[in-house]
């Protein structure tokens, strides 16, 4: 079975320096909150090109504590998009805001600037792009529409570590960037795991200040916080595996690539890198007609395949006609019904994804 993502191959492939990395934590005696983190800090802000970068417990968090340093709370609106992981939505739902939905782009499936500015009323606080697959979202023109309206721009890069946007790396291009490191994520721990980027001193304050219950120093919580750390264990395999991320994504595009190729006229939708992006690759989302039938032909020839994501957030049980802008995403409902993530991780072979290829070549010529 060839697998849509596979953790254990990066850990395989990399083993004996995270063993290693692992010992020397175990036997520090120092778990939580200690020099591994604070060295991945440091290494995570150089590599996204910002002044800080703080550690959290996963990507949701990450999303829940930005939002909350900068101010956003119950009464206020946050846009973003229904077309995501769930995650982004219930982030904003943390913080006692209200989730506003637009539609995405058909070309790209990322936030539709547009879209964006018709959605702003006097109660908008903050925006979260999602640079979804790794796609970056197109930033210029949200920015100039977030300057315009005061609006913080709070970037859910969870799927785009090292995806460039016009030469700067995402994360790096709003208020605050948020990273997850999630085990199939581009960059990814064994656990949960999350960032917060910034520029913004202050913020980066806050989130640090919100991570451990408010302290500014041990035992004196001077905001009312939250447990939400980053621990030792995870940092440590980090900071193995981000000197590895640029690697790892080129081997990502060089797969994309052939794909590309392989499923030229293969009648699908073939995912798009617009000028001026560079794709961090994390997910290859075609999009079929008849998508079910092809993943089941995958799925009965031993290749795996994902939905991301099925049923959009504002079609799911627990949001269902009750987020603003529910009633008109019919970008995001059509994309439900056809997108198909193929196989995708920096150690996938060439000849696995010839195979992945040659399958779909298959299904195509049996209709
Ligand atoms: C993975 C993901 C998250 C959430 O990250 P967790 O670490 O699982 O909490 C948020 N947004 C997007 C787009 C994601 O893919």
């Amino acid at each position: 079975m060839i697998p849509q993502a596979d953790p254990r191959a990066q850990y395989l492939r990399h083993k004996a320096d995270i063993d290693q990395a692992l010992a020397g934590v175990l036997s520090s005696g120092r778990y939580i909150l200690g020099e591994q983190t604070r060295a991945f800090e440091t290494e995570f802000a150089g590599y996204i090109g910002v002044t800080h970068a703080v550690g959290v417990g996963s990507g949701t968090e990450a999303l829940h504590l930005a939002l909350r340093a900068c101010d956003v709370g119950p009464g206020d609106e946050v846009i973003t998009v229904a077309h995501t992981a769930v995650a982004t939505v219930a982030a904003v739902e943390l913080s006692g805001a209200t989730p506003v939905l637009v539609d995405v782009e058909p070309e790209t499936l990322t936030l539709d600037p547009n879209r964006f500015e018709q959605a702003v009323t006097e109660r908008t606080r903050a925006v979260i792009p999602v640079h979804l697959y790794g796609h970056p979202v197109d930033m210029d023109p949200l920015l100039g529409v977030a300057r315009r309206r005061g609006l913080r721009v709070i970037e859910d890069a969870a799927q785009a570590h090292g995806a460039l946007y016009h030469g700067r790396r995402v994360g790096s291009l709003g208020d605050a960037g948020c990273f997850s490191f999630y085990p199939t994520k581009n960059l990814g721990a064994f656990g949960d795991g999350g960032a917060v980027v910034t520029d913004d001193t202050a913020l980066a304050e806050r989130v640090r200040l919100l991570r451990e219950y408010g302290w500014a120093e041990r035992y004196v919580s001077h905001v009312s916080g939250y447990n939400s750390r980053l621990d030792e264990l995870q940092a440590a395999v980090l900071r193995v595996k981000l000197r590895w991320l640029d690697e790892a994504n080129a081997a990502r595009a060089r797969l994309a690539a052939l794909y590309r190729e392989g499923l030229a006229d293969r009648g699908l939708t073939l995912p798009i890198v617009r000028q001026g992006a560079q794709h961090a690759h994390h997910l290859y989302v075609v999009r079929s007609q008849e998508r079910d039938a092809l993943r089941a032909h995958l799925e009965s020839r031993g290749v795996g395949s994902l939905v991301h994501y099925p049923v959009p957030v504002h079609l799911q049980p627990a949001y269902r006609d009750r987020l603003p802008g529910s009633e008109s995403l019919p970008v995001t409902e059509l994309a439900a019904r056809q997108v198909l993530s193929l196989p995708m991780f920096p150690e996938l072979t060439p000849s696995d994804a010839s195979r992945v290829v040659e399958t779909i070549g298959e299904f195509q010529r049996r209709r």
